[in-house]
């Protein structure tokens, strides 16, 4: 109850100062069991009074109910998105489990010039103006460089990458206790072409569930095995006390353990390092990676988003938020802050930042005590 009281303050005030038209999500897990410790999503209801309209007077029912049903919406698990930069997380455990990379550290294995051609389309790094030159695995991550990433791709191939996609619960709903899970839009793999998986490669022209997101580094996080998200933990029968307890619900090592701690430390880098130096929350080691993405194509809509762990020694939360169309000042000028989120200026992000990481670190006091 404090974790998801926590979690719908900041939600809320992330919203507001972002301006995000569409709304917003967060999801909070426990990597090591699965259980959801928060889930929440803005704008909101009183769960009391859910029938509740702000600045409905002259409508329609017609309208109302459809106003009523967007505030009902759990967009965690019901809405899907294009997880943007985030997804080269799958794409960098996909190629070091493959052995395709010979690890975080081999300074001069990448190089970005800007762009990269694929079957004659060439596809820019979001720094294509000052590419981002020689760079290990850990550098590519914290520069979230596209061509690096679309490189892994070529080389992980069509069906191996599939395969990943579905180890990492991509192509299958989590299964997770409560209505309304929505499944992904992928292409199916004979479909795919080399631009195809390219721009899979970076996380875009495909949608995921937030759900689906948080239970990939959940997995990650677990030292490489796939686990169940859920809600429940147990059932006390009202009239008996009679407890049942369930087991949480592990799949398949999908990644090995060494793999996990190379991918953790190339997320803690992210944030040590890379654009979340200044938002550091003092005592706590923190991973993380940031994404943005259009929502749709040429909708003028972005979907910025973080997806982080912590303690990144041995993770006891993970954390997804998602800001539907913030359009608070900013722009889309080019600059270093463009990895947070198109739309973002570098003063919003570390506020957000700053947010996100207040929040885990409460979250993992209280998960302690
Ligand atoms: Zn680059």
């Amino acid at each position: 109850m404090n974790i998801q009281a926590i979690v719908e303050k900041y939600i809320e005030e992330a919203c507001i100062d972002n301006v995000c038209t569409d709304g917003a999500s967060i999801i909070l897990m426990n990597p090591k069991n699965g259980n959801v410790l928060a889930m929440a999503n803005y704008p909101d209801y009183d769960l009391n009074n859910p029938y509740k309209l702000e600045n409905s007077e002259g409508l329609e029912q017609k309208e109302k109910s459809l106003l009523l049903q967007a505030k009902w919406r759990n967009k965690a698990i019901s809405d899907t998105y294009e997880p943007g930069s985030c997804f080269k997380l799958v794409t960098a455990s996909s190629a070091l489990e493959e052995g395709i990379v010979s690890g975080p550290d081999n300074s001069g294995e990448f190089s970005c010039s800007g762009g990269i051609e694929i079957a004659g389309v060439r596809i820019k790094c979001w720094r294509y103006y000052r590419p981002h030159g020689s760079e290990s695995l850990r550098q590519a991550l914290m520069n979230s460089c596209n061509p690096v990433f679309i490189g892994l791709g070529q080389k992980i191939g069509v069906h191996k990458y599939y395969e990943y996609l579905e180890k990492f619960g991509f192509l299958r709903k989590t299964g997770i206790d409560i209505y309304g899970e929505a499944g992904s839009i992928f292409l199916k793999e004979e479909k795919v072409g080399p631009v195809e998986l390219a721009t899979i490669s970076f996380g875009q022209r495909f949608e995921v569930t937030p759900i689906q997101m948080i239970t990939m580094v959940s997995t990650i996080a677990n030292k490489g095995k796939y686990v169940y998200p859920r809600l429940v933990q147990g059932i006390i029968d009202s009239k008996t006390s009679e407890k049942t307890e369930f087991e949480p619900k592990f799949g398949e090592q999908v990644i090995s353990e060494k793999t996990s701690e190379t991918v953790l430390s190339m997320m803690n880098s992210v944030v040590s390092e890379g654009t979340g130096k200044n938002a550091k929350v003092k005592g706590y080691s923190i991973g993380g990676k940031t994404g943005t993405s259009e929502d749709g194509v040429n909708t003028g809509k972005y979907v910025t988003s973080f997806i982080g762990v912590a303690p990144i020694e041995d993770p006891e939360v993970a954390i997804l938020v998602t800001l539907y169309n913030p359009t608070g000042e900013g722009g889309h000028q080019g600059g270093d802050w463009l990895i947070l989120g198109q739309k973002m200026t570098v003063k919003k992000c570390k506020k957000l930042l700053k947010n996100i990481y207040r929040i885990v670190a409460l979250c993992y006091n209280i998960n302690q005590s």
